[in-house]
């Protein structure tokens, strides 16, 4: 197994892409500490996980966005199993809507739990990593972070802004053997897509020269790769798994 023994946090890991990561982590031999902000659809996770694999699995229940509530959970996650080889920032939200009509609570809102929870939780395990002189961080960005789009400068500016976040710690922790890359995905199936008419589904399938909708488990794969050694010679670089959008 890829991933055996590694110790791996991923944020939002109780639905969609982190679930996905989560399970597929799991089952390459990871321990895995989830954090999330439902403690339901944690357990439900936990459990899943606990029936397909043999290594440990947590939930946490935190609000990444939260600075002091993210390093007392890191701490405990330092506790339960001993390291942190792998952190996947993960978690994120959307507020869509024209500037012109965007709340100031709803740019804060997205910049804080997509972006300033990226600082919260890089700034909590850097030091443990550091100290074991070894580490991978996968931020999940968008390709909206690259292109940009209409009805989401809020979600734009903060995917954009992890990518910023990522060459610049990237170039800070290079010397250190710790590894920072972030994925681009596409149009992926999630509930965070589920919502969108097939109007807007059938625009965006035209630019999608693969003619068709990733699914979470394709994120995953990249992801480990990114964890695993095999990638150890890559840092500091945006992966785009978007059937060809952005090309
Ligand atoms: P999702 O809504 O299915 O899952 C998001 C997860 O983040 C959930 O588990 C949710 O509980 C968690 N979360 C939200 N706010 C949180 C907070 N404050 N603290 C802790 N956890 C929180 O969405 P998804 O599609 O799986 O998205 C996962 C990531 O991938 C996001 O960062 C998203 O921006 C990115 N992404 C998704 C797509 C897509 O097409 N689905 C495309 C590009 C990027």
């Amino acid at each position: 197994m890829t991933l055996k023994d590694q110790n791996v946090i991923v944020t939002g890991g109780t639905a969609g892409i982190g679930k996905a990561i989560a399970l597929h982590f799991a089952k390459q031999g990871a321990n895995v500490a989830i954090f999330g902000t439902n403690p339901e659809r944690g357990e439900l996770v936990v459990n899943e996980i606990k029936e397909q694999s043999s290594g440990k699995v947590t939930f946490t229940a935190v609000d990444v966005s939260k600075t002091e509530k993210v390093k007392v959970a890191v701490d405990q996650v330092l506790v339960d199993f001993g390291s942190i080889d792998i952190l996947i920032n993960n978690a994120g939200i959307v507020r869509d809507g024209l500037l012109l009509r965007m709340s100031e609570d709803d740019w804060d809102r997205v910049l804080e739990v997509n972006l300033k929870s990226v600082y919260n939780t890089c700034k909590a395990v850097i030091r443990p990593m550091m100290k074991a002189k070894k580490g991978k961080i996968i931020n999940i960005s968008s390709v909206i972070g690259l292109t940009g789009n209409a009805g989401q400068v809020n979600y734009a500016a903060s995917k954009s802004g992890i990518i910023g976040v990522t060459k610049s710690l990237a170039k800070e922790l290079a010397g250190r053997n710790i590894y920072v890359n972030c994925i681009a995905p596409g149009f992926i199936e999630t509930s965070m897509t589920s919502e969108l008419n097939e109007v807007v589904k059938d625009e965006i399938l035209r630019n999608i020269p693969l003619k068709r909708i990733g699914r979470p488990e394709e994120i995953a794969n990249a992801a480990l790769f990114l964890a695993s050694e095999g990638a150890n010679y890559i840092t500091g670089q945006v992966l785009p798994i978007d059937g060809g959008m952005t090309m």
